[in-house]
């Protein structure tokens, strides 16, 4: 809210006799007035940093609080208040806003499907909590936890918080006796890079440039190429060495989504990829070739990225028989 329309209000009903300022500096005060009572309330509203989508059961979370004050002495109120995730941000077709899914169909918009946490929550619905700012047992602030999803995503919630009887809200209101405030968690790891190169379906031994890229599933993941700088730069160096040493292009699958998480290949939501979801690793097609062992390719990978440990190498067969690279360390 604009905090001059906030002070210029204040100030009108301070000369008129209703109210004195509650103020926390640093948090969103609102102040709700009882032309009755001349009494008055602040409403309060915190919001921390988000986390970044995570490794299946360790998904961040975001604490939110909630807390009603008497702007004439202080004293906590009990406000209701309610908060509910209301879906993507719109329009969810747009991949900066779906994350690189588009498959909408019972996307987790918390984690495994779960619901908001709240101490006094009496709501089934799991996307949806609903509560007073005291509380049983009474607390100063209510605090609701969202545990944001493995997918990435811009995420809505819209939190509604409603003054106790015989109060009415003074400032940045959505209704007399109400607040409501939309707000967007942008989940995601930020900074990924898309790796250069359009898909194509060139024959590797015969393709001109040191790397061709080549995905299935581009109707429901049309963006599966984007890895942190660093990995995308170790996987142009390795593909160069592999072609002086092997002379075909190699084959890029898979990496990571645009913003990372969960990348579901299959479009089933599940983890069909393991890792895949901080754009640190990256699949090869294999193109007739074996999986394991491939010395050129091994040779080139170790040339380029110190292998864990001695003996030991960053490309591995996965399930299917694919070759996975992990590009830079987790
Ligand atoms: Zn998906
Ligand atoms: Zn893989």
């Amino acid at each position: 809210m604009n905090r001059n329309s906030l002070n210029r209000y204040l100030t009108y009903k301070v000369r008129s006799g209703f109210a004195v300022l509650f103020f926390l500096t640093g948090c969103l005060a609102l102040v709700f007035l009882s032309p009755q009572t001349a009494l008055a309330a602040g409403f309060i509203f915190r919001l921390e940093i988000p986390h970044e989508p995570s490794f299946p059961n360790n998904a961040g979370t975001k604490l939110r609080s909630f807390g009603c004050f008497s702007a004439y002495d202080g004293t906590p109120l009990n406000c209701g208040f309610s908060l509910t995730v209301t879906g993507l941000k719109s329009p969810a077709n747009d991949i900066a806003n779906n994350g690189g899914h588009v498959h909408d169909a019972n996307r987790p918009l918390v984690l495994n499907r779960g619901k908001l946490e709240y101490l006094a929550d009496q709501d089934p619905a799991r996307l949806s909590v609903r509560g007073t700012t005291l509380g049983t047992p009474p607390l100063i602030y209510a605090e609701v936890t969202h545990k944001l999803p493995e997918v990435s995503g811009k995420i809505e919630t819209v939190a509604t918080v409603t003054t106790p009887y015989g109060w009415v809200c003074a400032g940045g209101c959505f209704t007399r006796t109400s607040w409501r405030k939309i707000i967007t968690y942008d989940v995601g790891i930020r900074g990924l890079v898309k790796l250069p190169g359009p898909l194509n379906t060139e024959n590797p031994a015969t393709a001109a440039g040191d790397y061709i890229k080549v995905r299935g599933g581009t109707d429901t993941h049309p963006e599966g190429s984007f890895g942190t700088p660093f990995a995308l730069d170790a996987l142009k160096n390795i593909a160069k060495k592999y072609k002086k040493a092997r002379g075909r292009a190699l084959s890029i699958n898979d990496m990571s989504l645009p913003k990372g998480g969960l990348f579901d290949y299959r479009a089933t939501w599940k983890p069909d990829h393991n890792t895949h979801r901080r754009g640190k690793d990256g699949d090869i097609n294999q193109d007739g070739l074996r999986c394991l062992p491939d010395k050129d390719l091994r040779e080139a990978i170790d040339a380029v990225i110190k292998p864990p440990s001695k003996g030991k190498t960053r490309l591995h067969c996965e399930s299917g028989g694919r070759k996975h690279i992990d590009l830079e360390p987790f």
